[in-house]
C-alpha cells in the first residue's frame, strides 16, 4: 500500500513519489488519466479520482512484482505500428525490425510469404502493412496466440488482414508453397537462466524456449522449406546472439545457397538466411 496514493493526488506529487523510474511513472500515468504526454507536463496540478488513484495503485503493485509494461499498458510499438500485447504473446522487440526489413528487400513483388509462429502478427502484420502487393500468411500452435494477432490485424490492417491458421509449423499447409518464409522462433536453451529473469519470466515459455538445445524449431522449419519454398525462395531466421553459425550449417547442410547472416543495430549477427534453387 502507498499511503500517498489516494484520491485527490496531484499528477506532480505521483511523478515525485512513485516508486517506479520517471518514464515508466509517466506512462501509467498516462495510462490512467488519460492525458498525452505533453498535457502531462502542463496540466500537472490535475488531480486523480479515487477510481484512477487505485487503478493506479494496482499497474504499480503488479510493476514492483517485475511484470513487463507492455503488458500492462497492453500494447507495444513495432516498425511504428501499435500491437496488442498480452501474456499470451511474446512482446515485440526492437530486434526483430531487422527480419521484416530482411523480409521486405526479399519478398518478390505480389509474392507470397508465411510467417511461422507468428505470436501477436507482429512480424506478418508489419510486412503486410508495408507490403500490400504481398499474401502474406501466418501460423502458431497456440490458439491464444492467434486470438491476439487476429485482434492486431483486424485493427492495424483491417483491409488487408493476413490469412492466419493453427498450425504446428507447416502441419496445416500441405502442398503450399511460398517465396519467402521468416521465422523468429524459440531459441532459448532450456534451463537458460535467463528465463528466470526481467520480462522473461512473465512470457509464454514456449514462445521462448524449445526445451532443448535452442536450435530443434530451426531444424524443423528448415528440413520443411524444401517442400514449402517456391523455386528461388528465401527463408530468413531470427536467433540468438550465438545461434549465427550453427543456424548457416543447418542451412548449408538442408542444400541452401547464398547463406549469410545479418548483423542488427547493436552489431550482433541476428537473422540467417538462404536461398533454395
Ligand atoms: N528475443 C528473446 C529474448 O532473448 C527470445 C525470443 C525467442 O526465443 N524467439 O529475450
Amino acid at each position: 500500500m502507498l499511503a500517498w496514493l489516494q484520491a485527490g493526488v496531484s499528477l506532480a506529487d505521483c511523478q515525485r513519489r512513485s516508486p517506479l523510474d520517471a518514464l515508466e511513472t509517466r506512462m501509467l500515468l498516462m495510462q490512467v488519466s488519460g492525458l498525452s504526454r505533453i498535457q502531462l507536463i502542463t496540466q500537472d496540478d490535475t488531480r486523480l479520482s479515487a477510481e484512477q488513484a487505485a487503478q493506479l495503485e494496482r499497474l504499480l503493485q503488479r510493476r514492483l512484482q517485475g511484470e513487463p509494461m507492455a503488458y500492462l499498458s497492453g500494447t507495444r510499438e513495432f516498425f511504428g505500428l501499435d500491437f496488442i500485447t498480452t501474456a499470451a504473446v511474446l512482446i515485440p522487440r526492437p530486434d526483430t525490425e531487422l527480419l521484416v526489413e530482411l523480409a521486405l528487400q526479399q519478398a518478390p513483388p505480389a509474392g507470397a510469404l508465411l510467417d511461422l509462429g507468428t505470436g501477436s502478427g507482429a512480424i506478418a502484420i508489419a510486412v503486410a502493412h508495408q507490403r500490400p502487393d504481398l499474401k502474406v500468411s501466418a501460423v502458431d500452435l497456440s490458439p491464444a496466440a492467434l486470438a491476439i494477432a487476429r485482434q492486431n490485424a483486424q485493427r492495424l490492417l483491417p483491409q488487408n488482414p493476413p490469412e492466419l491458421l493453427q498450425s504446428d509449423w507447416y502441419g496445416a499447409l500441405p502442398g503450399r508453397r511460398f517465396h519467402c518464409i521468416v521465422s523468429n522462433p524459440p531459441y532459448i536453451v532450456k534451463d537458460d537462466p535467463h528465463l528466470s529473469q526481467g520480462d522473461l519470466r512473465f512470457e509464454p515459455l514456449n514462445a521462448l524456449t524449445d526445451h532443448g538445445d535452442g536450435l530443434s524449431a530451426y531444424r524443423r522449419i528448415i528440413d520443411g522449406a524444401a517442400a514449402h519454398l517456391q523455386p528461388q525462395g528465401w527463408i530468413l531466421l531470427e536467433h540468438g546472439y550465438d545461434q549465427a553459425e550453427p543456424v548457416r550449417q543447418l542451412l548449408q547442410q538442408a542444400g541452401f545457397e547464398q547463406v549469410q547472416s545479418w548483423r542488427d543495430l547493436a552489431g550482433i549477427e541476428r537473422v540467417s538466411g538462404g536461398q533454395l534453387y
